[in-house]
This record gives C-alpha cells, sequence and structure tokens, in this order.
C-alpha cells in the first residue's frame, strides 16, 4: 500500500529503521560519530556516521518516499548535495544547464566544476523546447561528451516553466542524466522522477526544513548505479548532515503539506493583488493562465509553489519597499513559513554575470517573495503600506 503525500510527510513509506525500543513518537537524535562492534566482521548496521546515522538514514527515507526515489541522500546543505553530484563527473564531460538557476549553482558551475574540467552549455530551456514538439532545437546541444541536464522549474527567480516529460524524453534518446532542482515546487506540488528525471535536487533549507532555522540538501535518485555511487561519494567526501540537523528536518517536513497549502493560497491572493497595481509592471507566477508556462506547469505539477517575482516602475520603488518592510522582512532565501523579500541582483544573483542577468530579465526593479503563511489580509495591508505610504 503507498500512503498519500500528506501520510508520508510524517511516517514516509512506513519503515522505520530506529534501534530504539521506548516507543517515542519523535524519531530520536543520534548524537554520536562512531558505533561499537560485538565482534570482528559484525555490525549493528552502523559503523561512523560519515557513512550513515540512524537519525539522518530515517530522514533520507521519509524523503526517498515523498519523492518516489529508491534513495535519497541527505547533505549539510543544498550547495553540498549539487557539489557532491558533480563527482559522478569527470574533465571533458559536458553538461546542458538552464541559464536561470539559483546563483549558488551558477557560481559553482563557473568556478569550480569548470577548473575541474566540466564544461557547460547554458540556455534558456523553455524557449529552447517551445514551438516544436520533439525538442529538436534542444537536441542539437547535445555532441558525444554530453553527460547531463541540470535544470529547475520554475526557474529561479523568473520563474519560467521547462516541460520535464520532453527533456526526459531527450534525455532517454541520447542516455543523458536528466536531473532536476525541485526546491520550488516540493514533492508536494512536482514529482520530477515521475516525469521521467533521474535525479531530484533539494535546498532542504527550504521548504522541506520550512522554518528558516537549518541548512540541508538532499539528492534522491530512481536509479540503483546511481544511488550506489553517490553513497560512494557522500561516505568519501564527508559532507552528510548531522544527526541533530536530520531530526529538526524530519519535524520540519511533517508538515510540509499544511504548510504548502497555505502558503500557496496566500500567494494566489498576492498575485492577484500585484496584477492590479500600476506601480507594478510585470508579475512573473507559472499560475496566471498568460503565463506562457501556465499549462505546462499544469500539465506536471500539482501546483503553482510559493514564489513570486516582479518588476516595479523605477529601482528606487524597488530600494523603498526593502527598506519600508515590517511584517515582510528582507532577507535572502525562501520557503519558509515568514514571508521574505529578496533583490536578487545584489543577493541571491550578485555574482552571476552582468550579460546573464540581463539576458534572463534580472533588473535592479526586479523583486522575489516567497510567500510564507500568515494570514493573508496581513501581508495585503503589509504592501499596501509599503507601496502606498
Ligand atoms: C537555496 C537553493 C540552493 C542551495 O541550497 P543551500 O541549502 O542554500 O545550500 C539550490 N537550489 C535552489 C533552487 C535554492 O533555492
Amino acid at each position: 500500500m503507498e500512503y498519500g503525500i500528506s501520510t508520508k510527510c510524517l511516517y514516509g513509506n512506513g519503515l522505520t529503521s530506529s534501534p530504539d525500543t521506548s516507543g517515542a513518537i519523535s524519531f530520536p537524535i543520534y548524537q554520536t560519530a562512531t558505533f561499537a562492534h560485538q565482534a570482528v566482521g559484525e555490525s549493528t548496521g552502523y559503523d561512523y556516521s560519515r557513512l550513515q546515522n540512524p537519525t539522518r538514514e530515517q530522514l533520507e527515507k521519509v524523503v526517498a518516499s515523498l519523492e518516489n526515489g529508491i534513495d535519497a541522500l541527505a547533505f549539510s546543505s543544498g550547495m553540498a548535495a549539487i557539489t557532491a553530484l558533480f563527482e559522478l563527473f569527470e574533465p571533458g564531460d559536458h553538461i546542458i544547464t538552464d541559464c536561470d538557476l539559483y546563483g549558488g549553482s551558477i557560481r559553482l558551475f563557473n568556478n569550480i566544476s569548470k577548473k575541474n574540467g566540466i564544461e557547460f552549455t547554458h540556455v534558456n530551456c523553455s524557449q529552447a523546447l517551445s514551438g516544436d514538439e520533439y525538442g529538436k532545437a534542444f537536441e542539437k546541444l547535445v555532441n558525444e561528451r554530453t553527460k547531463a541536464i541540470f535544470i529547475e522549474t520554475p526557474t529561479n527567480p523568473m520563474m519560467n516553466v521547462i516541460d520535464i516529460r520532453k527533456l526526459a524524453k531527450i534525455a532517454e534518446k541520447n542516455k543523458l542524466l536528466l536531473i532536476v532542482d525541485n526546491t520550488f515546487l516540493t514533492p508536494y506540488f512536482q514529482n520530477p522522477l515521475r516525469l521521467g528525471a533521474h535525479v531530484v535536487v533539494h535546498s532542504g533549507t527550504k521548504y522541506l526544513g520550512g522554518h528558516n532555522d537549518t541548512l540541508a540538501g538532499f539528492l534522491v535518485t530512481s536509479s540503483e548505479e546511481i544511488a550506489q555511487r553517490l553513497r560512494f561519494i557522500i561516505k568519501t567526501v564527508g559532507s552528510g548532515l548531522a544527526p541533530f540537523d536530520s531530526w529538526l528536518i524530519l519535524r520540519g517536513i511533517k508538515t510540509l503539506a499544511i504548510r504548502m497549502e497555505r502558503a500557496s493560497k496566500n500567494t494566489g491572493r498576492i498575485v492577484e493583488w500585484l496584477l492590479c497595481q500600476k506601480r507594478v509592471t510585470k508579475v512573473y507566477y507559472p499560475g496566471i493562465p498568460e503565463n506562457p508556462g501556465f499549462e505546462i506547469c499544469k500539465g506536471q505539477a500539482g501546483g503553482f509553489g510559493c514564489m513570486v517575482t516582479f518588476e516595479v516602475e523605477t529601482k528606487e520603488l524597488a530600494l523603498e519597499i526593502l527598506k519600508k518592510v515590517r511584517l515582510i522582512q528582507f532577507a535572502e532565501s525562501l520557503g519558509g513559513v515568514e514571508t521574505l523579500v529578496t533583490y536578487p541582483i545584489t543577493q541571491t544573483h550578485a555574482d552571476v554575470p552582468k550579460e546573464t542577468l540581463a539576458a534572463n530579465g534580472i533588473t535592479d526593479r526586479v523583486l522575489r517573495l516567497s510567500v510564507g503563511i500568515e494570514d493573508e489580509e496581513d501581508l495585503i495591508k503589509e504592501l499596501e503600506r509599503v507601496f502606498y505610504e
């Protein structure tokens, strides 16, 4: 029997690996670095916490069940997860990525992966795939050294939607790994592995943790072979998530479903409000029927998420909003219960080359909201105050 997603948030697939017999409802924190052996060749299944720890293992099982993967690995941050993932590749390998990605991923690829001999082609995937039923225009980017495609959908911060099924077909035909960073929509709204992706990435710091209090990252896969290679990598490079942080994320995930419901409802209301304001010149949200990604997002996800990016009339107004906000806080990050506003050009995307920013439409008038679970009336009042008072 497979549980529904809200139940999985509490119990995963119902399996528990707790060696604890006390009946504790909350999974224990195994705050230990190492584990004792009875004799040579005998192990409890745990040897050293860099390899595995029961609390981390429980978290990994829950996340694997949410994403319908055969295995999930928990890392000390989203960037640690992506860094470990890139240990699958070798000098000379070529990877196609979308041009609109989390700024930290772009920084990693441009400065570290490139130095390690990996080559990249950055492309606007939604554009390259649109108007071509078979994705032939996109496929032209593939060469004999291409190993993988790496995307986020909706993209950060411009909220472009990429057709995962279409990319999965291209990946299969050309024997490429399709990697989807699913941080924005979370497994509550979108399951890329079910759409044909091979690896899902998460910044667990965001919606999975959900409380802006812990850093974490995940890799989830549908492939036994990749799972084994990633297990070797995590124990070798040592960037696995600590027991206490694993427990915090386990606790956060318990309320993922109700947080996503509430925050996306708030987001719908805020989007409606933004669309009515003359001082707002653009609203980027896949849930707007006029958005070019609306139908694709509807076809591959159960919701449009809780992130909205918008552009205001002038840079001065953008700066004024950032100065005036009180209930909404001006801070980097997203996915927590608190509504945050970000200025991508100086924060999340500060290290992104100027040409990329311009091509993606990230100007000094663009703001990004991560909508939380406050009362929607309070959020609207706050917006009215910072825009007009
Ligand atoms: C935040 C984020 C990351 C990086 O995760 P950290 O936990 O901050 O290291 C990667 N991808 C996306 C989409 C993110 O929002």
